[in-house]
Formats: C-alpha cells, structure tokens, sequence
C-alpha cells in the first residue's frame, strides 16, 4: 500500500508480483484498490500517487511545543502549514494546521511527530472483490492501527 510504489517484494531475490501469491489468486484477501492523486510537497515537487486509504488527521495543539516542523517537512502532499505567529496578544494561532483535501492519508506525520501530537485514524481501506473475513478482518485492524499515536496509546 505504499503511496509511491516505492516497494518491490522478493523472495530468494526474485521478484514477486502481488496476483501470484496464493491468498490473493484465491481471494483470501480482497483486491486493494486506489484513487490516483496528484500532490505537490511544500518544496513544490509534484507526484502522482496512489491513496489506498480514507483518514481523518487531528492535531492536539497542546501535545505540539510548536517550532520542529517534522510534520510539515515529512508530509508528501503540502497538507501541513506552519502559520505565521500573531504579533497581536489576544489571537490564538496554531502551531501546525491540516487541509483534509490535500491529505493522502499516508500516516507520516502521525509516525514522524516526536510528541504523539498529530494522529490519523484511518477510517476506509480501499479493496474489492471476496474475500475470507476470517483472515482479512484481523489484517485490516493491523492496517488501520499500525500507527505510533495508536501504539501508544494502546501502551497506556
Ligand atoms: S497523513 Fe500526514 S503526512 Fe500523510 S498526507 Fe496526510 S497530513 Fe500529510
Ligand atoms: S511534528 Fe509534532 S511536535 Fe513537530 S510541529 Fe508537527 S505536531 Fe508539532
């Protein structure tokens, strides 16, 4: 499900493509399905990527000591923004703030935040096709809470 098709999976060196293994030839696991997207990071390199997931982001702004930008720089699509600080007292401003549209749902931010600040719930895995509940439901459990917010939090 990596966005950039950046993996290549290998057994004894060969490579395998992801139809001939078993539990997918015999629909132990549904087919993942994408949305193709065009992103563009904050240093303005543009890609065409796959989104395989649905997710909503929250940041806890009182987790977030504001200042490291790890969110920002990680994030693939621009999504993340450092406003600018007010000069004015009285107005509140955000350390880092999320556009959902631009999001890809990828979990870097959530996996690369130092404080636990930023997390993604993923909410939709994209598939089709049958598949054996039996085996797939665990796996897309594992799927949606492989995330370092969700780990700690679990750790609690
Ligand atoms: S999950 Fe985070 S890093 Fe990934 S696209 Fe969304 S905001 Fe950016
Ligand atoms: S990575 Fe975490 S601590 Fe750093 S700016 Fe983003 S939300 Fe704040």
């Amino acid at each position: 499900m990596c966005p950039f098709s950046a993996l290549t999976l290998k057994k004894d060196g060969e490579v395998i493509e992801l139809a001939d293994i078993q539990i997918v030839k015999e629909n132990v696991v549904p087919k993942l399905e994408f949305e193709a997207k065009k992103i563009t990071s904050y240093d303005g390199i543009e890609r065409v990527v796959k989104q395989y997931t649905d997710g909503e982001i929250s940041i806890v702004d009182e987790e977030c000591p504001g200042g490291c930008q790890t969110c920002y720089e990680v994030c693939p699509s621009g999504a993340i923004s450092v406003p600018e600080k007010s000069d004015k007292g009285w107005e509140t401003v955000p350390n880092v703030v999320v556009d959902p549209e631009k999001c890809i749902s990828c979990g870097s931010c959530d996996n690369g935040c130092p404080t636990g600040a930023v997390k993604l719930k993923i909410t939709d895995v994209k598939t089709s096709g049958e598949f054996s509940e039996l085996f797939w439901e665990p796996l897309l459990v594992r799927l949606k809470t492989l995330r370092w917010s969700e780990k700690e939090e679990k750790e609690e």
